[in-house]
């Protein structure tokens, strides 16, 4: 195990069962990695708020706020750091209840630590491979870390539903989208087919991004969709 990877990277571990708490603690702080336990869910919260770690350990099973609650309170937060669950229970209802809730892994315990440090080394990896990813097209390049976006050099600012259109579209170039893809996507849940939430933001975005006279890059596709693809 390479201690370069892990030292000074921050942990926060959410976890009650004292024992485990120590125990993990303990591992964690032997190969590197700084560690800050909270006993509950309320004092994990405000401690990922104030320290933003670079990954949270979070147990499932937690009294008053449980971890699905505290998940979804660290992503509406505006926190986007891995998370890591675990569970006592090898219930695929906590496991899908968990990723729903924005955790990027799971363990189910009892686990070997040696699989806790590889899941935890893989989700600081694939943050820095993210850091680092840009998409292009055409003139348009976006930053999906910082949510940046140039058209051209020229810098564009966007709120972050249009972020997430363009976002969605950058990542599937030439392919039409349909509104129904789109909306799931984007927003999460089936489309109802009624509301033109779509195409309020691809004018938005048409606007924002055409803004100097650029030619178009959003097309309508008549009927089927929208498609991201040179003029
Ligand atoms: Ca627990």
């Amino acid at each position: 195990m390479m201690k370069a990877e892990s030292s000074g990277r921050r942990i926060l571990l959410i976890e009650d069962e004292r024992k485990i708490a120590d125990f993990i603690r303990r591992g964690l702080t032997l190969e590197g990695y700084q560690v800050q336990v909270a006993y509950d869910g309320e004092s994990g919260l405000d401690a990922a708020v104030e320290q933003k770690p670079d990954l949270i350990i979070l147990d499932i099973m937690l009294p008053a706020i449980d971890g699905i609650e505290v998940c979804k309170a660290l992503r509406d937060a505006g926190l986007d750091m891995p998370i890591l669950m675990l569970t006592a229970r090898d219930a695929v209802r906590d496991r899908v209840a968990g990723l729903d809730a924005g955790a990027d892994d799971y363990l189910v315990k009892p686990f070997a630590f040696d699989e806790l440090l590889a899941r935890i080394r893989a989700l600081l990896r694939r943050r820095a491979a993210a850091e680092e990813e840009i998409l292009q097209f055409a003139d348009l390049t976006l930053h999906p870390a910082t949510r940046e976006v140039t058209r051209g050099g020229r810098r564009i600012e966007l709120t972050a539903r249009e972020f997430d259109v363009l976002e969605t579209f950058m990542r599937h170039p030439r392919q039409v989208l349909t509104r129904e893809q789109l909306y799931e996507r984007i927003w999460g849940y089936d489309f109802s087919g009624e509301s033109n939430i779509i195409e309020v933001y691809i004018r938005y975005l048409r606007a924002k991004l055409e803004a100097n006279g650029e030619p178009r890059l959003i097309h309508t596709v008549r009927g089927v969709g929208y498609v991201l693809r040179e003029a």
